[in-house]
């Protein structure tokens, strides 16, 4: 490439709008259909662990007895298998990312009583 077109590339470049985005100085909001963290409305799960059985990275673990709903985030690929076999269809599935972290934990829903909404406890 000669010297001659390498600074008309130069030049278009500076004087043309940046490919990249500002982050993180503008975040760009998320696609309706990005998918993202998993959910559990767990006022009405049955801990049947279908959820568990189709999580191809066992991300997903319940107890029955405990009525506890886990889950791993970092192992989760965002795939959706756990979401379509819900028979209660509690879970969803945001169009936000799971918020980074610096260690290594699992979102842990408890049901105190059926009927009743629990956040994670992690
Ligand atoms: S499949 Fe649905 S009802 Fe069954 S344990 Fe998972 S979240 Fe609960
Ligand atoms: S979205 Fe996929 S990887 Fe994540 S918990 Fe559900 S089944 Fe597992």
């Amino acid at each position: 490439m000669s010297f001659l077109n390498t600074s008309k590339i130069m030049l278009k470049s500076l004087f043309s709008k940046p490919s990249t985005g500002m982050y993180p100085a503008k975040k760009r909001e998320p696609f309706a259909a990005t998918r993202g963290s998993i959910e559990n409305r767990i006022s009405d799960c049955i801990f049947c662990g279908i959820c568990q059985k189709k999580c191809p990275t066992g991300a997903i673990t319940v107890t029955r007895d405990a009525k506890t709903w886990e889950i791993d985030r970092l192992k989760c690929l965002a795939c959706g298998a756990c979401v379509a076999p819900c028979p209660k269809k509690c879970l969803d599935m945001k169009n936000n990312y799971a918020p980074s972290v610096l260690t290594k934990s699992t979102d842990r829903f408890v049901q105190k009583s059926p009927g009743t909404e629990s956040k994670p406890d992690a």
